[in-house]
């Protein structure tokens, strides 16, 4: 499918009020024509045959068709501008739902603002195109070849002569066309880029503030600004250089007119009604010539966002989606991973990771920063597919569930927190927005949250701000532990959740998440941590350095294993012991 193909899909379910548009606009054109006929028979009848009683008619028929033709062209914008939004809503939605079926990669790869730019401005020139370009164009290119038969109805010898204009038109617009092309790509690539310079210093402010760069982020957004006042500018020049070009040709027809003309009608070869009303359609002949370079302007801003937001649509997600996956309503929650490696851009991420996880059972996930923590938990949800080896729950690999069915099962707590612009209560129900407010408050008192929820001013109705502004960070971890228990997930991935709460908060968490295993339902979890404190209990500990699992058992196991695990124990507790020996003594002093 082409980029066109697409529009035109969209398009054709209002082919028939379009068509009905265009007749209308058909209509308007011919009734255009009745203005020289009148013109020409009140040179002709009224004024040299001397029928003055014909003049009053003449002009109420003036009179009504221009109210006929108003009322039809008030009509025929009514419908295009209908359509043009009609068409906007649905490729708005379409656009929109296939953003949501994108995998992380696309969102890795792709700018905020470029895809921002996609969904406005590029749209924009859609709707521009369909509620105005098209039956501005229809309509010059009527009148023109309408005019020029009208014309030689009148004088053939005069229309031939004005045809010659035709083909120096045809090279100008070709001309044209290509030469702004690469223009108006250009205008697209600044508007994105101005879109997404303007989105991340809004987004990032306080990083701004903060380093001071307001000066530099000046200078860079001006250099931004200049980039797309530039690029409109050379488009704007393309269209200054051509549009005189098609003026001085338009106006090359009074001159064929008025010299041709003169001399037919000095030789009697044309009757000076005629003259007249061939002077009439002139305007429908300059009309269109002059527009063209406007037109060809609008057309190609349409081509190109067609063509942009047709890139962005059609690019398919690695991650696919099963035609038929299988469903389970309420999964086990056993977590397998055999051999799993995964690489990105030619990089290996994880090494031939296996491990196995029985329902109910609680995994702990330690190691160095950019061990490939996280990256096995985005396996296990599916945000990326592995390269080698396969994930299985319950024994099914990830890649025949049902996609939507699985992640409804996980609840995960992302390391990098995000909140949405809404209400406390919004933010936690966000999985199950009809279930009751008590369900939420559980929620959040199991992941401590209650306390400070409660002493906001609006309590669970407090408004947080974009991206949980207004919070603190464990606040915000806390909110987002409660929005992943409200799922009463089979899978609960805690990502680096607690790392922002004091150790008693955290044992206070802890407590909570054993007695949802041993009250509600079996919930596999599986928390990454860097405090020991975090995973010492837990039924199985993953120890990760460079994508590998170097070490793997309970906390005992691994203590008398004595390697990276047990060097990180000594490192965090004897240091929390020498710090309790120390304050005893100085106690004791
Ligand atoms: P941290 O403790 O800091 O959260 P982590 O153990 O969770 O670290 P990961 O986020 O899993 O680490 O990243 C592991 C490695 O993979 C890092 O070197 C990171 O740069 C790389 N990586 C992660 N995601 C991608 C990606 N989409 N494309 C390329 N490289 C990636
Ligand atoms: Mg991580």
């Amino acid at each position: 499918m082409t980029a066109f193909s697409w529009f035109y899909s969209f398009l054709k379910k209002h082919n028939a009020k379009m068509a009905f548009g265009l007749m209308l606009v058909t209509f308007i054109s011919v009734l255009a024509i009745v203005k020289p006929i009148v013109s020409g028979s009140i040179v002709d009848d009224v004024i040299t045959a001397g029928q003055y009683d014909l003049l009053p008619k003449l002009i109420a028929l003036l009179v009504v068709i221009t109210i006929i033709r108003g009322l039809c062209r008030f009509w025929s914008q009514i419908i295009f501008e209908a359509c043009s939004q009609d068409v906007l809503f649905s490729m708005r939605d379409t656009v929109y739902r296939k953003l949501l079926q994108e995998d992380f990669n696309f969102y890795n790869k792709k700018r905020t603002g470029d895809l921002l730019s996609r969904q406005t401005g590029d749209m924009d020139a859609i709707r521009h195109f369909i509620a105005f370009v098209i039956y501005q164009v229809y309509e010059n290119v009527f009148l023109f070849f309408f005019a020029l038969a009208m014309i030689f109805t009148a004088s053939w010898q005069l229309a031939l002569c004005m045809l010659i204009i035709l083909p120096f038109a045809a090279a100008v617009t070709i001309s044209q066309t290509k030469n702004g092309r690469p223009l108006f790509q250009r205008i697209r690539e600044q508007f994105s880029s101005l879109n997404t310079f303007v989105q991340e210093n809004v987004s990032g402010n306080r990083v701004v503030k903060a380093f001071s760069k307001e000066d530099y982020e000046i200078e860079k957004f001006n250099k931004e600004n200049d980039g797309y006042r530039d690029a409109e500018l050379a488009a704007a020049e393309i269209w200054t250089k051509y549009v005189p070009q098609f003026e001085f040709l338009s106006n090359m027809l009074t001159v064929i007119l008025m010299l041709i003309g003169s001399i037919m009608v000095i030789k009697g070869n044309m009757t000076l009604g005629d003259y007249v009303t061939v002077n009439g359609y002139l305007w429908m002949l300059m009309n269109p010539l002059r527009q063209i370079g406007w037109r060809i302007n609008d057309i190609q801003r349409f081509t190109t966002s067609v063509e942009k937001i047709y890139a962005t649509y059609s690019e398919e997600p690695n991650v696919k989606r099963p035609k038929s996956g299988i469903k389970r309503k309420k999964l086990n929650g056993d977590v397998t991973f055999k051999n799993v490696s995964y690489s990105a851009d030619d990089e290996a991420i994880i090494h031939n990771v296996s491990f196995e996880v029985k329902s109910g059972q609680t995994v702990g996930i330690l190691g160095s920063t950019g061990s490939g923590k996280s990256t096995i938990m985005n396996l296990l949800c599916r945000f990326y597919d592995v390269t080698d080896g396969e994930v299985l729950v319950d024994g099914i690999n990830v890649k025949e569930l049902d996609l939507y069915n699985l992640r409804q099962n996980i609840g995960m707590a992302m390391q990098d927190v995000f909140l949405f612009s809404d209400t406390v209560e919004g933010n936690i129900a966000y999985s199950r927005p009809d279930c009751s407010f008590e369900e939420v408050k559980k929620a959040a008192i199991m992941a401590d949250a209650n306390h400070f929820i409660q002493a906001m001013p609006d309590g669970y109705d407090t408004i947080v701000g974009e991206r949980g502004v207004g919070l603190s960070g464990g606040q915000k971890q806390r909110i987002s532990l409660a929005r992943a228990l409200l799922k009463e997930p089979s899978i609960l991935i805690l990502d680096d959740t607690t790392s922002a709460v004091d150790m008693e908060t955290e044992s206070y968490i802890q407590k909570q998440l054993k007695q949802l295993n041993a009250l509600d339902h079996n919930c596999t979890i599986f928390v990454v941590a860097y405090r020991i404190s975090s995973i010492k209990d837990a039924d199985l500990i993953l120890v990760l350095n460079e994508g590998r699992i170097v070490e793997q058992g309970t906390h005992d196991e691994l203590l008398t294993n004595n390697g990276y695990y047990a060097t990180v124990f000594r490192h965090q507790y004897g240091e929390y012991e020498q710090y309790m020996k120390g304050g005893e003594e100085h106690g004791k002093k």
